[in-house]
């Protein structure tokens, strides 16, 4: 696949951030990161090995490529050093507005003047920030999923002004990635899947707490039907049953449409902790949840 660029950097090297720079790398880009929290980078990549470890599968960089890549990637201490030669910039620093408005006035400002300006953010259109850079022609969402674990694709998006070729450039880099592009060709708050997952979550909320059926059947139908290992419960639980009832609120508070509003039962089970995988209990209690066991399907 070619390359519609060679020189990328990446700000924020957490769970997002590393894997986007490994995959990079790993599609022969020249990759500078920067990370507020010196060794962010290493700690991840740590965490990201356990865990596909534990999944026993082959990650979406194989195996015997990670060091190499490792080896390739450039971290620096400040963020001017790392962005200077940059072709493309993604943001994947925390999903908090504000920073993200800080990033850009600061890639606005140490970036060449050509790069483009790319947000990984999870729910906000680039729109929000693109101001602040001083070349909302040039910024866009690329919006990547969970990419090692195999789901390799990202929502693409403009902003308001966002020049055709950005878009393009945007999207070749993605494809050259082994990734597929989600074209959103609007604004659109939840870009392209995450809105379909974003419906499936609503409604799986609205039978539960309305006590129309219980979740596990949720997550039997779902398992049956896409022949996935976990429905959206345990899929939620593995997000944070927090981090769920935020996003949740985002869409709550664009539409303020009460049928978007998530439910009472979703917060008290946040009140009370019970926050999913990382706190032991969400939905299901771990590290055994029920629905990885052989007798799960069959209800018995
Ligand atoms: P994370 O908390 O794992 O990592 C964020 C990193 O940003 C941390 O290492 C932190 O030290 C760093 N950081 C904070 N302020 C910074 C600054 N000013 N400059 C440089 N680095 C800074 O978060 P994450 O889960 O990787 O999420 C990052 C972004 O990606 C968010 O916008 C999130 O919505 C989005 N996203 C997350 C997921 C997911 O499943 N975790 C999926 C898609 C998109």
């Amino acid at each position: 696949m070619s390359k519609p660029l060679n020189r990328v950097a990446v700000i924020g090297t957490g769970t997002l951030g590393t894997q986007i720079a490994l995959i990079a790398a790993h599609s022969g880009y020249q990759v500078k990161i920067y990370d507020v929290c010196e060794g962010a980078f290493k700690e991840t990549l740590k965490t990201l090995r356990s865990d596909l470890q534990a999944k026993g599968k082959e990650p979406f960089v194989p195996w015997d490529r990670w060091d190499a890549c490792q080896a390739a990637i450039q971290e620096l201490t400040d963020l001017g050093e790392a962005v200077k030669e940059a072709e493309l910039v993604v943001e994947a620093v925390l999903e908090d507005l504000e920073l993200k408005r800080q990033v850009f006035a600061e890639l606005g400002r140490k970036a060449p003047p050509e790069a483009i300006l790319a947000t990984n953010s999870s729910s906000m259109p680039v729109s929000r920030m693109e101001e602040s850079s001083g070349r909302p022609e040039k910024c866009l969402n690329i919006h990547f999923y969970l990419i090692l674990a195999g789901m390799n694709m990202a929502d693409v998006m403009g902003g308001t002004c966002t020049s055709p070729e950005v878009i393009e450039k945007g999207i070749a880099w993605v494809r050259s990635l082994g990734c597929i592009p989600l074209t959103v060709k609007k604004e659109l708050l939840g870009f392209c899947f995450n809105r379909i997952w974003r419906a499936i979550k609503r409604e799986a909320l609205y039978m539960w707490s309305n006590g129309f059926v219980d979740f596990r059947d949720v997550d039997r139908g779902w398992m049956v039907f896409t022949g996935m290992e976990a429905g959206p419960f345990a899929l939620m639980d593995k997000v944070g049953l927090d981090v769920i009832y935020d996003i949740e609120m985002v869409y709550y508070r664009d539409s303020n449409d009460p049928k978007d509003k998530p439910p009472d039962a979703l917060l008290e089970m946040v009140k009370r902790g019970d926050l999913g995988v990382k706190s032991g209990k969400g939905f299901y209690t771990y590290p055994d949840p029920e629905f990885t066991r052989p007798d799960f399907m069959t209800n018995t």
